[in-house]
């Protein structure tokens, strides 16, 4: 597996995008976010899917210039559009007017909507809680067409739909960190192992007449399969809710019409951010939350070799260990990199060490 340089590939990144005409500041946006992604072991939202954008934007699905507009200011209630624009610049600017907003008021619900991919959820719900501020949000997926069936459904009726939630703990640990799709399993990562030729696990993905298979390829077969939801009814509810909360509040709308699920992929956000800090007293909060934390991954593990973990603390520790050098899987890299070559840039200088 190629082992990369976290500064010379987010700065080759920001390179590439730039060299297809994003403005500086909006492509070391979009660079980070994708080189974190990687680093917090979420390869299927890092440097690899930097093509699929370029190709967006040739086919002007993508709007590479494109800023977050505050469309209504409520106080407590912001509302932006993204304008089609990369999402790892738009939601980033819109989450920040609401961090600022609900450290002034104590709570902010943000809505982004028409956003072009905006990545890893739990990149805004880091942020969030970075800034000591609990996050919620429902994020809903339209402009192309759905992938996910409904729980009972042989088709797709829904998209991957992500819930993310995070908060602060304690200053010594890292935060709470909820962050996945509704279907079973994204379908950014069946991207990925269709490119690498590994079969998806079982109950994840159902074939275009509905059966069970394991075959990544199925997923975008004429017809087209569909993913499942997670947890049966459970998760099929959630993503349901996402296209309330996030499609229908944020103006974006769902995947109910014709129109809406082509032209390109948009999400919509929904997004409730909170001080902590307004509900009580910070030191007792601190130390319940560390005692709850330390009673639950006190649990004695299922299996030898398997410990309990609190969720956000395998990004953290990805991300702790990344600092200098990541590795990527081959097919990860050779998508990175044929996509540096495309625009006359080598990629080599990215290996670790050089
Ligand atoms: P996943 O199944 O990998 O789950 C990740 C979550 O599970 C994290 O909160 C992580 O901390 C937690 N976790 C993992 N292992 C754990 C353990 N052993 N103990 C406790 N908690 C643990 O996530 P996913 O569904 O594959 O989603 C991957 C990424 O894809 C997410 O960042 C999501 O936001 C993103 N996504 C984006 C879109 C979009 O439209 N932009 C759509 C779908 C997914």
């Amino acid at each position: 597996m190629p082992t990369v340089s976290t500064l010379q590939a987010e700065r080759l990144a920001a390179k590439i995008l730039e060299a297809t005409g994003t403005p500086a500041d909006i492509a070391a946006n979009v660079a980070h976010h994708l080189a974190l992604a990687d680093r917090s072991g979420h390869a299927s939202h890092g440097l690899s899917i930097l093509p699929s954008y370029l190709s967006a934007a040739a086919a002007g699905q993508l709007v590479a210039h494109a800023r977050p507009q505050l469309m209504s200011d409520e106080g407590m209630l912001l509302a932006f559009d993204g304008h089609q624009g990369y999402g790892q610049h738009g939601v980033k600017v819109a989450t920040e007017h609401a961090i600022t907003r609900a450290r002034e008021k104590g709570l902010c619900i943000l809505t982004v909507r028409n956003s072009y991919h905006l990545g890893r959820a739990g990149h805004y719900g880091e942020m969030a809680a970075h800034a000591g501020l609990g996050y919620l949000a429902f994020i809903n997926v339209v402009g192309r067409p759905a992938l996910v069936a409904p729980f009972g459904g042989a088709t797709a009726r829904l998209s991957t739909n992500p819930l993310c939630f995070a908060m602060p703990i304690a200053p010594d640990r890292a935060p709470f960190l909820l962050d996945y799709a509704t279907s079973a399993i994204a379908a950014n990562k069946v991207r990925l192992m269709a490119a690498a030729d590994l079969p998806v696990p079982e109950g994840m993905l159902i074939d275009s007449a509905g059966n069970p298979t394991q075959d990544a390829n199925d997923l975008t077969g004429t017809p087209p399969g569909a993913l499942l939801p997670f947890g049966e009814h459970k998760g099929y509810a959630l993503g349901f809710m996402a296209e309330l909360l996030a499609g229908v509040m944020s103006g974006g709308g769902t995947l109910a019409s014709e129109e809406s699920r082509t032209g390109g992929l948009r999400n919509n956000v929904f997004a409730i951010l909170f001080d902590p800090g307004k509900f009580g007293q910070t030191s007792w909060q601190r130390a319940e939350g560390s005692a709850f934390a330390d009673y639950v991954t006190g649990c004695p593990p299922a299996e030898a070799g398997m410990r309990v973990m609190v969720p956000g603390e395998p990004e953290a520790d990805h991300q702790s260990a990344s600092a200098e050098h990541f590795e990527m899987t081959r097919s990860a890299w050779d998508l990175f990199a044929n996509c540096a070559r495309a625009h006359h840039l080598s990629p080599e200088a990215c290996l670790w060490p050089r």
